[in-house]
């Protein structure tokens, strides 16, 4: 069955004809902003198994460096997806409908986790970032 998604005003929709790979969560001062939270959740996507449903057009993006950018509603603001050189990349976890059919599996910069945020015990956590592969 498809992984769907879609912002807080359900203007934007997508679908997934396939599993997500590698949901992380970091606690960095640029996720915090980006996701407007204590941390992002993200997991990656095959591009060519990621589709619109709906609303595409309404998507604004903003690239935070060279070739990133995240893509987010202009209507309610919610951040969707990610995209490396244009293509859609990974996806927010807190936009998907449901189960997304997996959980973080890690925690990236707890090192500088916002000063607020109590870190559960027994979680996997890098103090910096990312793990190399
Ligand atoms: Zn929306
Ligand atoms: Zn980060």
């Amino acid at each position: 069955m498809a992984i769907t998604g879609e912002c807080f005003c359900k203007s934007v929709q997508y679908k997934i004809d396939g599993l997500l790979r590698d949901a992380r969560s970091c606690h960095c001062s640029r996720c915090r902003k980006a996701f407007s939270s204590q941390a992002s959740s993200y997991a990656l996507v095959n591009a060519d198994e990621f589709k619109w449903l709906q609303g595409e057009e309404l998507l604004t993006s903003y690239e935070s460096q060279p070739d990133f950018g995240l893509c987010f509603c202009s209507l309610c603001g919610s951040t969707l997806c990610g995209t490396y050189q244009g293509e859609v990349h990974g996806v927010t976890l807190g936009c998907i409908n449901g189960d997304p059919q997996i959980e973080i599996g890690y925690h990236l910069f707890v090192g500088s986790k916002a000063s607020w945020e109590v870190i559960p015990d027994g979680i996997k956590t890098y103090i910096e970032g990312p793990p190399k592969n």
